[in-house]
Formats: C-alpha cells, structure tokens, sequence
C-alpha cells in the first residue's frame, strides 16, 4: 500500500476528537509531500537538522510537531515555525524556548514529556520534576511559551497489560497536574501518546495525538 492508502486505513481507526501526526522521520521530503497531497498537515520530526532541512522545502500550511530529544543551542532554528515542542524535559529547555519565542514575537506551545516506560533510555520527567518547573520562580515569568498538555512513549512491548499500565500511568499525570495547575487553562488538554504499534491502546486510554511514522511512511532505514 502506498502512504495515500495507510492514511486512509489509519483514519477508520482514529476518532475525530484524536489528532494524527505523520512522524516523517528519517523519510525524504518526497514522502512527506505525498502525504500532504492527501490532506495529511499534520508532521512529527524528533531531530532538530532534519526539521530545519525540511520545513522550508515543503508548503507553510504544515504544522510541525517537533517529537525529539531537543538541544538548548537548537532552539532557535525551530521558534520561527515550530507548531508545538512535545518534547520538554527541563526548566532550562523551557526558558530557553521563552526566550526564543520571544525573539520571534510569538507564543510557542509545548508539552511536558514524561518517562512512562520501563526502558530506562527514553526522556522524560516524573511528575514530582514538573511540579518543580511549575513552581520556580522562574515559571511565572515566562509568558511566551504555553504547555499544553503531556506527551510520552511507551515501552517497545506487544505486552498491552502493560502497555495499558504505562498510558493509564501518563493520563493520570495529566489529570493530577490539571487539578493542582491548569484546573482553569482551557488550553492544557493535550495526552500525546501512542505510535504505530500501540496506539489503540494508548486512544482507549484517553489520548488526544497519536504520533505514527511506521504504519504511514514503512519501516525506517537508518543506513
Ligand atoms: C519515531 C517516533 C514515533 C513514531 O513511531 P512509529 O512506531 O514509527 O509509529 C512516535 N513518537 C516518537 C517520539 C518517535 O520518536
């Protein structure tokens, strides 16, 4: 099936209220226009380089959803067009992203990305680490970033007791910080998870993006 296809057959599967983000990941630009060409304008990317290479080679209506381990110094490339950073791990990252914003005269959305697996290789803060970001000094201050909500990755596990067990684990955060937080923030209402493999799971577990690269694009070659 080519990528016109997977969208469509993915698209049976995921209820309206749940936004798709086509993580084109390592796949060449050609790949990504032909999933816009049909309607796709939603696009993950999880490194920096490979964002700011494509972005400008590809049309201004995409929203960019940056997914990835991001470095401070990276930043600034991806404030001028980024749609959201789901991928903020630390107080440092998020002034740096304040400050860009404000360079760039906007307000950048994030979300606060959590360690929810057991795999001890994948980011990501507890909720006790978000709850020092949002209590430092430092938090109120910054008015050009907006969180909007949690992000996370499963363990790579066909184990869906599992699988259940970690995005029950990550809805939980969101409602915890919601109530202590953002009772009131219209806008803090985002649960980003669920890839290819698990992302039926993590919808009935209440997500709001799931982030799927292979089931649109193939499998990645890394060479
Ligand atoms: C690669 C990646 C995905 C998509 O993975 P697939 O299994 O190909 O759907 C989702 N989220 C993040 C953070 C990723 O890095």
């Amino acid at each position: 099936m080519g990528i016109k296809e997977n969208l469509e057959e993915l698209k049976k599967e995921i209820p309206e209220h749940v936004k798709l983000v086509a993580v084109s990941k390592t796949k060449p630009v050609e790949a990504v226009r032909e999933a816009y060409d049909a309607g796709q304008r939603l696009f993950g990317e999880n490194k920096a380089q490979e964002i700011i290479f494509k972005q400008p080679e590809l049309p201004d209506d995409i929203k960019w959803h940056f997914i990835g381990h991001l470095q401070r110094n990276k930043v600034k490339n991806l404030a001028p067009f980024v749609e959201i950073i789901e991928s903020v791990d630390s107080l440092r990252l998020l002034r740096e992203i304040n400050k860009e914003a404000i360079k760039n005269n906007r307000i950048i959305p994030v979300l606060f990305q959590f360690h929810i697996a057991s795999e001890e290789t994948k980011f990501g803060l507890d909720l006790d680490e978000a709850r020092q970001i949002l209590e430092s000094e430092q938090y109120p201050e910054m008015k050009n970033i907006r969180i909007d909500g949690v992000m996370g990755m499963a363990t790579f596990t066909e184990n869906e007791t599992m699988l259940r067990k970690e995005f029950t684990l990550l809805r939980n955060i969101y409602e915890t910080l919601k109530k202590e937080y953002f009772e009131s923030a219209k806008h803090f209402k985002e649960i980003s998870m669920g890839m290819t493999g698990d992302y039926k799971i993590a919808i009935d577990e209440g997500s709001t993006i799931v982030r799927i690269g292979t089931a649109i694009f193939g499998e990645r070659n890394y060479h």
